[in-house]
């Protein structure tokens, strides 16, 4: 009895559960609970109307995040409703896409209560993702990669389809969540660390730790499908996933220069562009493919960024602790 489809399933039977690790990330998720309202945004917004704290770089930074994450949330959301859940079947893996797809709407409307709280122009922000081209480049990346799963016939029977359905947890979990989300946020982290924005930082922190779980999450369902489908990870398959997150990573490139094109105070954009280099070949090792930048880490404290005191067990920072699935290397 496998993960996704499959008749025999029965999708309300939850106990006794076959993938405890499925179960240990809705765990993990529950304990990241937040929501935006917690965090004050009394000093971001004297910062944002002030003509002498930010200077215009800082600002482009800021909207260019906004707007590509404004939206990116409400597609991952949607590709967990209408893509995921149909495919995966069972049912610890089901609870935890219920919870996932609750965390997309708290992000959401992380991005509604920033827009309200700064006096943005909703029209403006919710629309870069169609007049900002390194924005729309992103999203039109992901959604070309996984349209072939939201037809309403998509089955997942043939190696074809399973190799379809791959593709498309890759470009949610690994591309999106996984590559496309963290110059954003090694770029909001960065302006949080000289003291500017502090209340969208720290709401950023809380997403970044849900998006490791997300991605986590994702990372074992793929390996579980491949294990399971063992015929599904030729080596063409391999080359063209190879080829697939190489080209995310100049997208997001393209994007890390295009919000942030002369750095930020001591941090020059190819430095972020190297961050999503290091970052992207953890992703790779993660599920099962050679590394492909062996870039170094220059930001090495982005991983302690996510040690809020709400939760300081979490294993972001404390990799040591966290065992569910042995995955001890994860950042
Ligand atoms: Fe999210
Ligand atoms: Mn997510």
């Amino acid at each position: 009895m496998g993960i996704m489809n499959n008749s025999s399933t029965d999708p309300n039977k939850i106990l006794p559960m076959k993938y405890k690790w499925a179960r240990q990330h809705y765990k993990d998720g529950v304990a990241n609970n937040w929501t935006p309202e917690e965090v004050g945004m009394q000093k971001d917004v004297e910062q944002w109307k002030s003509d002498s704290v930010l200077s215009e770089t800082e600002r482009r930074l800021i909207m260019w995040n906004l707007g590509f994450f404004s939206t990116a949330e409400s597609l991952t959301a949607n590709n967990i409703v209408l893509a995921v859940y149909r495919h995966v079947t069972n049912p610890e893996c089901r609870q935890y896409l219920l919870r996932q797809a609750f965390e997309e709407a708290i992000h959401t409307d992380t991005f509604i209560y920033c827009c309200d709280t700064l006096g943005l122009d909703p029209d403006e922000i919710y629309n870069m993702y169609n007049t900002i081209p390194s924005i729309k480049e992103k999203d039109e990346f992901v959604v070309d990669l996984t349209k072939n799963v939201f037809d309403p016939n998509f089955k997942t029977e043939t190696t074809e389809d399973i190799q379809k359905f791959v593709r498309d947890l890759i470009g949610y979990y690994v591309i999106m969540e996984g590559i496309f989300f963290y110059a954003g946020f090694a770029m909001m982290l960065a302006l949080k660390r000289q003291n500017k924005m502090i209340g969208i930082g720290e709401q950023f922190e809380f997403i970044m730790r849900d998006e490791s779980v997300h991605l986590a999450f994702g990372c074992d369902l793929i390996n579980t499908i491949k294990s399971e489908n063992p015929e599904i990870w030729t080596p063409e398959f391999q080359e063209e996933i190879i080829g697939l997150m190489r080209k995310a990573v100049e997208l997001e490139s393209t994007y890390a220069r295009d919000a942030c094109p002369q750095g930020l105070l001591g941090i020059n954009s190819d430095q972020f562009i190297k961050y999503v280099e290091y970052i992207a070949d953890r992703r790779f090792e993660r599920i099962g493919l050679p590394k492909q930048y062996k870039t170094e880490n220059p930001f090495p404290w982005m991983s302690s960024s996510t040690d809020l005191s709400k939760e300081k067990n979490f294993f972001e920072t404390r990799v040591t602790e966290y065992q569910t699935s042995g995955n001890l290397d994860w950042d």
